[in-house]
């Protein structure tokens, strides 16, 4: 049965790997009839932020990688569903307390009452003569008489973990393959804080061990973690699970994924309005490939051909371009009206007054801009011409130099222009093609001559939709005005 989990820590936003991380869970459930639950590792409490959790959920939702047990929302609160519960860590305290005692009792971890102050001077000294910091062991060689005595006199202290050094580890990574590792650099982990909270380390090994995970995927960065865990599984007795380390998420110019170089929150895209099917589509390629050519995939589609056997071992380069380019394609297949009610938050949000504007006249110039837009939060910048007057024209702007618009060719241009428009009433785009196609002809000028100066007039814009399907949304009147007044200010 395979039962994959995500493991999320309440401790900020959710990250874009962390999608990735969900989405090859639930895939791979899915597509082998297992189970993907959801596990909150919340024992660090210092860390742990107010509403992380809800934001965690409300992703999940949003993406619609519902977990089929753990922590989940039931009836919009907060709760937890299944048999191997509870799912969040902080709950299950006494649960690691019991195991932590079986590796007291058999020597594979032992009490350490190291001051912080000490441990950090013997961190200055290893650094300072070149070698690995790492725990000298000192408190190994406590008697257990002399651990009582400072339990019972009330010392704090830690529990780490005894690595028997001696070994060299070897294990098959499902992604990366053959694994090997020795123990002699690891250092003695710390498995239970000073506040009684377990670390990461022997929560993953007893959690996971109870909880039927297989395989355990996570993200590469655990990958050097790993030789611990599987010395943990191999004390405790446990079968030691299969394990599938995710590749880096990478920057373009290959650094590690960082908020510096663009945006690494989930949120902040649902936020600049981009699609959930294009998120997931590209997210999946942050790692896998189908070995096909085909690039657009549904879930359904993604849960059949979904395996980690085609999970590759190199960095995942998150580009954004990539990103625009899977949107940009879902938004097209967009009917008019999805596409419509979609952007009209953000352009009501950027202050336009919609509301003055018949439902008609949005249709049509939302129709102008569907093809381009990579985003809807860049809606308001590309269609803000729709709803109010160019102020200003920058000389440039109208001129152009390539198609040979003079500021004397501009000025004829837009006269004429406005000439003909008065004595037409067919605005349609075909008619508005062929009258200005003519008009062209006729006044003994090129295309882009006349067009690019009528263009930007209308749009104050060096890119915008052409100029018949500015005009036919405009109308008339709106359209004159916008060519009179261009006139007036070159
Ligand atoms: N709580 C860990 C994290 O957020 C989970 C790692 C794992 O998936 O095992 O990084």
């Amino acid at each position: 049965m395979i039962r994959t989990r995500l493991a999320p820590s309440p401790t900020g936003y959710f990250h874009i790997g962390t999608l990735r991380t969900a989405l090859y869970c639930y895939l791979l459930a899915k597509k082998n009839k297992g189970k993907f639950f959801l596990r909150l590792e919340d024992t660090d409490q210092k860390r742990s932020i107010d509403g992380a959790l809800e934001n965690i959920l409300n992703t999940l939702d949003w993406a619609g990688i519902n977990p089929d047990e753990g922590v989940m929302y039931k009836n919009g609160v907060v709760s937890e569903a299944g048999e191997m519960g509870p799912y969040t860590q902080s709950k299950r305290i006494p649960i690691y307390h019991k195991y932590i005692k079986q590796l007291l009792d058999k020597g594979n971890a032992y009490h350490c009452f190291c001051s912080p102050e000490r441990l950090a001077k013997m961190r200055e000294e290893q650094i300072k003569n070149k070698r690995p910091p790492m725990y000298d062991r000192k408190c190994l060689h406590l008697s257990e008489d002399e651990v009582r005595k400072a339990i019972e006199s009330g010392e704090p202290y830690v529990i780490r973990q005894k690595i028997p050094r001696d070994t060299v580890l070897e294990f098959e990574d499902l992604i990366r393959g053959k694994v090997k590792f020795d123990c002699s650099i690891l250092d003695d982990q710390v498995l239970v804080k000073s506040d009684g909270f377990p670390t990461y380390h022997l929560a993953h090994v007893v959690d996971d061990h109870l909880m039927k995970t297989n395989p355990v995927i996570r993200g590469e960065e655990w990958l050097p973690s790993t030789p611990k865990h599987i010395l943990l599984f191999n004390a405790f007795g446990f079968k030691v699970p299969e394990y599938a380390h995710l590749p880096l998420l990478l920057n373009k110019d290959k650094s590690k994924l960082s908020k510096r170089q663009g945006d690494v929150a989930v949120e902040d895209y649902i936020k600049k309005g981009y699609l959930r099917d294009a998120i997931i589509n590209f997210v999946v390629f942050l790692g896998w490939n189908p070995g096909t050519e085909q690039e657009i995939f549904n879930i359904e589609e993604l849960i059949d051909e979904f395996s980690l056997d085609r999970v590759h071992k190199g960095g995942a380069v998150f580009d954004i371009d990539k990103l625009n380019w899977f949107n940009g394609s879902y938004i097209r297949k967009l009917s008019i009206e999805e596409f419509v009610s979609r952007i009209k938050p953000y352009l009501l949000d950027a202050g336009f007054p919609l509301d003055d504007y018949p439902d008609g006249y949005m249709l049509k110039a939302s129709k102008t801009v569907q093809e381009r837009v990579k985003y809807f939060a860049e809606v308001p910048d590309l269609m803000w011409f729709y709803f109010n007057t160019p102020k200003e024209y920058d000389g440039s702007l109208i001129l152009n130099e390539r198609m040979k618009v003079t500021i004397d060719i501009a000025k004829k241009a837009l006269e004429e222009s406005v000439k003909l428009l008065y004595g037409i009433n067919d605005f349609s785009e075909e008619n508005l093609k062929e009258v200005l196609v003519n008009l062209v002809k006729d006044i003994g000028l090129k295309n882009g001559q006349v067009f690019w100066p009528m263009r930007a007039a209308l749009t104050g814009e060096k890119f915008s939709p052409g100029v018949f399907e500015v005009i036919s949304v405009l109308g008339k009147e709106e359209s004159i005005k916008r060519l009179k007044k261009c006139l007036e200010i070159i």
